[in-house]
């Protein structure tokens, strides 16, 4: 943790106008290392993780179509493949959808799918937000949050050995068990520590692709600000620490973030594309 917060204030420390002149962070680096204690399940080999994440995708595409506006398509994955291409798996198949459902949400899928839903997008002032939350997403892809809660739980769901047979057989029974169960797991939700992790890192990200750092905090704070009850929010309630909690797991980031709180929010070109 405190070595953590020391490498961010490390990278922070590079002058502004170096923005687009990106620190070699390696992400992976400033994980907790504890958590990859538990690291000795098999890793999934990237071209599953891609085939999962395009399973579970179409059945969650299937609950909540696409905003049939591919402008605004557009510039959802113009925002999102400019801050996945500072990370550290630039080349994973990055796409980013706007899901049309008026609750708020977004959610990201192993190997590069990220969904944001309609109603959260409405909710947001600029760029620096939506890059914000985009940013959040992408680290759950980049520390394969969900793959890994998808792999721990199919050892449960699935008996045995039946992994790797869901992954070889992409047709097979197992394989449809261990995709629905990686499609519940959107109501279930993943560990605080992944939350907090992603908005850590996710700052960090923004950040870096030459956004106010305050973004992702700011949405936070909308949803400081709405009523737990409302049932816009209970999907995202329930999947996330409340968000007092995550801003204040951010206070120790301050001074990094005021570091980076003179970039652009880019207001006007967000109306302008959110509205077309
Ligand atoms: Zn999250």
């Amino acid at each position: 943790m405190r070595s953590v917060a020391l490498l961010l204030v490390f990278i922070f420390s590079t002058p502004v106008d170096a923005q687009f002149r990106l620190p070699s962070l390696d992400i992976n680096k400033l994980v907790d290392t504890v958590k990859n204690v538990g690291k000795a399940v098999q890793d999934i080999p990237e071209p599953e993780e891609i085939e999962i994440g395009q399973d579970v995708a179409s059945r969650l595409l299937g609950a909540a179509p696409l905003v049939p506006n591919p402008g605004l398509q557009r510039y959802v994955n113009n925002v999102g493949r400019w801050l996945a291409a500072q990370t550290e798996r630039p080349d994973l198949p990055w796409r980013f959808g706007v899901l049309d459902a008026p609750q708020l949400n977004a959610f990201a899928v192993p190997g590069g799918t990220i969904f944001i839903t309609r109603g959260l997008l409405e909710r947001m002032k600029s760029e620096a937000e939506l890059a914000g939350v985009l940013a959040h997403e992408i680290v759950h892809v980049l520390q394969k949050h969900h793959l890994k809660a998808i792999q721990k739980g199919a050892k449960t769901a699935l008996a045995g050995d039946a992994l790797g047979a869901a992954l070889k057989d992409r047709a097979g029974p197992a394989r449809d068990k261990l995709i629905a169960f990686g499609t519940e797991m959107y109501s279930r939700g993943l560990d605080k520590s992944d939350e907090l992790e992603a908005d850590r890192l996710g700052v960090v990200i923004a950040a870096r692709g030459g956004y106010d750092a305050y973004g992702l905090p700011s949405v936070i704070q909308t949803l400081h600000a709405m009523n737990a009850q409302d049932s816009g929010v209970a999907l995202m309630f329930k999947t996330h620490p409340a968000p007092a909690e995550r801003l204040g797991a951010l206070d120790n980031m301050q001074a990094t973030l005021d570091a980076y709180a003179g970039q652009p929010q880019l207001a006007d070109r967000f109306f302008q594309n959110i509205k077309r």
